[in-house]
């Protein structure tokens, strides 16, 4: 099933954030931890800083369900893998967010 990128909810960034704060910034996955906003240095390029961005996963791949069970936050990378053992790619709107 495609991820409709509409049907993120208009506060989508701010749900994402403060998921992310009470991660820790840290992968859920691998633990790895990743950058905040404007905590990239500038002499990252663009694909290295990426990796090492959080992301936040609906565990059950509807992003209208944002409840606190269904988020999981994960690095890009463990994002992909996420996504790949599903067969569903990852959605516009979880790279937007940077
Ligand atoms: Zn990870
Ligand atoms: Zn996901």
């Amino acid at each position: 099933m495609p991820i409709d990128s509409r049907k993120y909810p208009s506060n989508w960034k701010q749900i994402a954030y403060r998921a992310k704060e009470s991660a820790n910034w840290r992968c859920s996955c691998c633990g790895k931890r990743c950058y905040r906003p404007g905590e990239i240095p500038e002499d990252l390029t663009r694909s290295q800083w990426t990796a090492n961005i959080l992301q936040v996963h609906h565990r059950n791949h509807d992003p209208s369900e944002n409840e606190s069970w269904n988020l999981q936050c994960v690095c890009a990378a463990c994002h992909l893998n996420l996504h790949r053992s599903r067969l569903s790619p990852v959605s516009p709107g979880q790279l937007s967010l940077f």
